[in-house]
Order: structure tokens, then C-alpha cells, then sequence
């Protein structure tokens, strides 16, 4: 089945420079390359969810100009509806530059652009999720749509998948609003005021925000795999052993990932092996939205991870 799926979110024209390694303040380095590249969490998410087969729209701004333009193209190529982006006539698309080291590791800087624009009418928001299985949220729009997207959902019975990043403090009265709460170690530390990180740590860190009222929990770690925590218990899935190129892209392929399998009914842990097992292509290839595997392609990686209760 092909479940619908509704992603409010950023989109950004990423420009992608190599570095030899990041830079310390104050030093000059010579970048390899410059390549432009579509990106943003929220079209990140809703790529990952297209190539793993749902039906996607996403709610987004971009500017009138040539960047928005481009992202939308390849968007639409990816058969996702961008029947809705807004598109704002003072603000220009949202850039992201992110410098990639030798090791994989990336650095951000984020111009959010006409993503501040966004504002989805109420009686759209309602239709489109009434339709929908699952709405996917971050934390680049103002988290005014945020919260209005989460009244609705609540509403309407559509489950939330929320990935709060870049972190930001959020009410409490959210919590419960909540169906899968995805967490990098920094975000997950911040929201629990725990250290996070090992998987034990991660483990506690879990437990305790899923005490807030949320119905399931996953902590990215990384080359170490991830946490789940729900009512049945925490548990540790390792990560697939892979040869990291590049980590953009691996948390918003993760949760893209994750959502369609959790809206097909597959079970937390098939959901995160999935997952996993996405992100761990994306690592391997340069580039955001280039390089969001297809479901076709997280088949063929058989690769077994190991995973236990923690
Ligand atoms: P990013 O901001 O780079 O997109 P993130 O901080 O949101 O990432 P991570 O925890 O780094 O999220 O990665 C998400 C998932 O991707 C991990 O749970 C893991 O399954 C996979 N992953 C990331 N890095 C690696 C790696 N080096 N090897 C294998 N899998 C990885």
C-alpha cells in the first residue's frame, strides 16, 4: 500500500564545499569544490518518503527566483505535490552552505530565507491531512505552523512525526501530540538535560522523554546506530558498518524512512532496521537529496544488524 504522507517543512539550495577539515575561527582553507544541491529537512524528509513509495505532499516557501525554481523541478521529479509551496515575494530561497571534511563529517549554516514565510491556511492543512496517515515536522518553519500543524493533526487523527531540529524548546502541552519523536545525541540531550553519548546514555535520555507523554522515542547516534524506547522497552540497534563519504541527509533518510514503514504497520524495530539501513546509503554518497536511497535499493542491502534490548 502506498500510504500519504504530508511533510511541513524547509527547502534550501544547499552549496556543498569540500574541505580538507573544518576550519578552527579565524583560519583561511582551501575548499576543494562547490556544487549546488537540493536540500532542506523538509524536502529532504519528503524525497526519503517518495523513494521509499508514499504518496507525498509537501507544504513549504521558497522565493521567486531561480534556486526555488530548481528545487521544485526536482521535487516534482521525484513525483512528489508541489501544488502547494508557497512562494514568498520578498524573500529569497533558503541556502544552506555546508562545508563536508575527508572524514564525511559535515558543517552548517542555515539562511532560512522565505522558509520564515511559511503559513499554511488552516482549511487546506485540515483537508490535506484528514488524508493522510502521517504529517512529518521539523523545526525550520516557524514553529508557529508547527503548532497549529500539531492542533490539526490532533484533530483530525493524523500521527505526528517530529524531528526538532535545529533544537529549540517547545511547551510541554506538545508532548503528547507527538507518535515518533526522532532525535540526534544533541538534540536528545538538550530536551533531556542528560549527557548523551553512548547508547546506555541515550537509553536513559529515551526513557526519560518518553515520560513526557509520547507514544515512541528513536535517538540517532550516528556510525552507533540508534536507541528506541516505547512501551514495550528500550532496545539498541547498531549501526550498518559502511565507509562514511557524507553524512548530510542521513537523519532526514532515517525519518523519511521510518515514517512510511511505520505507516505500512510495520513495528518499531522493522521500522528502525529499515531505517537504518537507508541512512546508511545515504552516508556512503555525496549530497543531500541526491543521495536518498530508493526502497528498491534498501532490499538489496542485506546486511544484518544486530539489536537488543538496552
Ligand atoms: P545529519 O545531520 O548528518 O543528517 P543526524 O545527526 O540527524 O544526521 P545521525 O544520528 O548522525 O543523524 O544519523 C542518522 C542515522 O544514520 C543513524 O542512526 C545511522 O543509522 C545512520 N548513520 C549515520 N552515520 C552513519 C555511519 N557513519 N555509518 C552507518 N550508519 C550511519
Amino acid at each position: 500500500s502506498r500510504p500519504r504522507i504530508v511533510v511541513l517543512g524547509s527547502l534550501n539550495m544547499d552549496m556543498v564545499l569540500r574541505v580538507p577539515h573544518m576550519p578552527v575561527a579565524g583560519e583561511t582553507l582551501l575548499g576543494r569544490d562547490l556544487r549546488h544541491v537540493p536540500g532542506g529537512k523538509g524536502g529532504n524528509q519528503a524525497v526519503s518518503c517518495a523513494r521509499q513509495g508514499a504518496q507525498v505532499c509537501l507544504l513549504s516557501c521558497v522565493g521567486r527566483d531561480a534556486y526555488g525554481e530548481q528545487l521544485l523541478a526536482s521535487l516534482q521529479g521525484d513525483g512528489i505535490d508541489v501544488s502547494h509551496v508557497m512562494q514568498a515575494s520578498d524573500a529569497a530561497t533558503g541556502v544552506a552552505v555546508i562545508s563536508v571534511d575527508d572524514a564525511g563529517q559535515n558543517q552548517i549554516v542555515v539562511l532560512a530565507g522565505a522558509n520564515q514565510w511559511l503559513s499554511v491556511p488552516e482549511d487546506l492543512l485540515e483537508s490535506l491531512l484528514r488524508d493522510a496517515q502521517f504529517v512529518v515536522l521539523q523545526f525550520e518553519t516557524p514553529l508557529a505552523e508547527v503548532e497549529k500543524t500539531l492542533r490539526i493533526a490532533r484533530k483530525v487523527g493524523c500521527r505526528v512525526a517530529l524531528n526538532p531540529s535545529p533544537m529549540q524548546a517547545f511547551p510541554q502541552a506538545w508532548w503528547s501530540g507527538i507518535d515518533v519523536l526522532v532525535v540526534n545525541e544533541t538534540e536528545a540531550s538538550a530536551l533531556s538535560r542528560l549527557a548523551v553519548g553512548t547508547p546506555q546514555q541515550a537509553a536513559v535520555a529515551a526513557r526519560q522523554l518518553l515520560a513526557n507523554g509520547i507514544a515512541r522515542v528513536v535517538v540517532t547516534l550516528g556510525a552507533n546506530g540508534a536507541v528506541v524506547c516505547d512501551a514495550d522497552g528500550t532496545r539498541w540497534h547498531e549501526a550498518v558498518q559502511v565507509q562514511a563519504v557524507d553524512s548530510t541527509a542521513a537523519g532526514d533518510t532515517f525519518l523519511g524512512a521510518l515514517t512510511v514503514r511505520l505507516a505500512q504497520g510495520a513495528p518499531l524495530d522493522d521500522a528502525t532496521q529499515w531505517a537504518m539501513r537507508a541512512a546508511a546509503i545515504c552516508v556512503t554518497r555525496a549530497g543531500a537529496q541526491p543521495s536518498i536511497p530508493h526502497a528498491a535499493e534498501v532490499e538489496q542491502l542485506t546486511s544484518a544488524t544486530r539489536w537488543s534490548r538496552i
